[in-house]
């Protein structure tokens, strides 16, 4: 699936498009779609309808052997199953929740030695995690979140901040700051608006 090329603002919400996930849909279309894309050609593999009770054993059998699937339908099959303990989406129950978080961690982990669940850039990292957060906000603080809501936009065309930016970004929030977070997100919103392919 290619990644859009431009930061456009959302016509339903009006933020950068994707910031207002899960919540807005077109936001939540124009994020999802990445994910959808790669698990509905796994239903297609198998056999299997969307909505299906085969659809949720596929997700069980999916996260049973999530070394062997990329991270974008480990991610969807999380989704798709509920948590025994909480009765939530997995690993977006309540913070306290030790089965989600478990699974939360399970998932992640395997971005580290490369190659496992797919290779993942950097940029899929973030974006991965960034989609955890905003799926679970009651899991985190405002700060992360405004941070997140602020910078999912932007990765979703394939930027990633340096560690400098990132961390400069996090003070801003933390100050109070958020317009000046804001003003610096349209600054990388023009840059990667002007590299866009006409
Ligand atoms: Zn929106
Ligand atoms: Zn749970």
């Amino acid at each position: 699936m290619p990644r859009p090329q431009r930061v456009e603002t959302c016509q339903t919400c009006g933020l950068a498009r994707g910031g207002g996930y899960p919540t807005c849909p077109e936001c939540y279309a124009a994020a999802e779609v990445f994910w959808r894309a790669d698990w509905e050609s796994l239903l297609q593999a198998e056999g299997i309808a969307a909505g299906s009770e085969d659809e949720r054993l596929l997700a069980d059998v999916v996260l049973a052997e999530m070394d062997q699937h990329p991270w974008t339908v480990v991610d969807t099959a999380m989704t798709l199953v509920r948590c025994r303990s909480c009765g939530a989406e997995l690993g977006g129950g309540p913070s306290d929740c030790f089965e989600c978080q478990l699974a939360f961690g399970n998932a992640i982990a395997y971005d580290i030695p490369a190659g496992e669940q797919g290779v993942m850039t950097a940029n899929e990292h973030a974006l991965r995690i960034g989609r955890h957060i905003l799926r679970a906000p009651h899991q985190h603080s405002p700060n992360i979140l405004t941070a997140w809501r602020l910078t999912f936009p932007r990765l979703l065309t394939g930027w990633l901040p340096t560690t400098e930016e990132a961390q400069r970004g996090m003070a801003l929030v933390k100050a109070g700051k958020t317009e000046a977070f804001e003003a610096a997100m349209r600054r990388v919103d023009a840059m990667i608006n002007r590299s866009a392919q006409p």
